[in-house]
């Protein structure tokens, strides 16, 4: 456990198998999804899940900058995302640092790969993710919130994009990690799938797993993944079925 001191961890399992939110090793966090809150931008979206609070804004297709980057044949994705300097309880260094840097670039692969892009040639599409308030899996609300705004924006892709991290707790493999399980467990797997044909589109790993806990890991994020597929669809169906998001005029 390194030179953090046993009395320092807390419990993370108990006896009859609820986590330290009392949750199941399958549960996920509460999730709640508002598409389209930004007038301003093209398209938005705002995640709360579980004390993960993230809003994303999508401009597009528009003029590529910088210029260099433009592609004769399709549209680019750009992606920024950043956590708030006030998103976490010890204070972050403002900006990108490496680890933004590393999200913004797997994020923005993994939507390069199912928008059309060959439809908006020598454009980008720009995705900023805002996380406001951070407690694990920001990356993943991250991606849902980027992915409703995208299609908030009305850009065609192949479908949606769920993700969800799932890991390795006190010995078991659970679903959607908060900021102890997160701290404290020994491993963290974040993916993001195409629900349509089960396509893995961003999948990354830290610590350690048994290959027979990945299958199980693999097999419960993909469950995980439907089940925020779902929230995702509900979000845009309340968009488009009232007449204004809660965007103010
Ligand atoms: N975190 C933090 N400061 C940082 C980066 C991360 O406090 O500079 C916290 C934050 O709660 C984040 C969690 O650690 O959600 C896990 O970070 P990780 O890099 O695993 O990414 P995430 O799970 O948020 O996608």
């Amino acid at each position: 456990m390194g030179s953090v001191g046993a009395k320092d961890v807390p419990i993370l399992m108990t006896p009859d198998g609820r986590r330290i939110d009392g949750r199941r090793w399958d549960e996920l966090r509460p999730i709640h999804i508002v598409a389209g809150p930004l007038r301003q931008a093209d398209g938005s979206a705002f995640v709360e899940w579980g004390a993960n609070k993230v809003m994303a804004a999508v401009y597009g297709p528009r003029e590529v900058h910088p210029r260099h980057l433009q592609e004769n044949h399709r549209a680019i994705v750009q992606c920024r995302y950043n956590m708030a300097a006030f998103s976490v309880d010890e204070r972050k260094r403002p900006g990108l640092d490496r680890r933004s840097q590393e999200i913004s670039k797997v994020i923005a692969e993994a939507f390069d790969s199912v928008v059309f892009a060959e439809e908006f040639p020598r454009t980008s599409i720009d995705v900023y993710i805002e996380v406001l308030q951070a407690n694990a899996g920001t990356r993943c609300a991250g991606v849902v919130a980027a992915s409703v705004a995208l299609a908030d924006a009305g850009i065609p892709m192949v479908d949606l994009l769920p993700a969800v991290a799932v890991g390795k707790v006190a010995g078991e493999i659970v679903l959607d990690l908060k900021k102890e399980e997160d701290n404290f467990g020994e491993a963290d797997l974040p993916m993001a799938m195409v629900p349509q044909s089960g396509r893995m589109v961003l999948l990354q790993m830290e610590g350690h797993m048994t290959r027979d806990e990945l299958s199980k890991a693999l097999d419960l994020g993909v469950k995980g993944c439907r089940d925020v597929h779902e929230k995702m669809k509900e979000a845009l169906r309340t968009r488009y079925t009232t007449t204004d998001a809660g965007a103010e005029a």
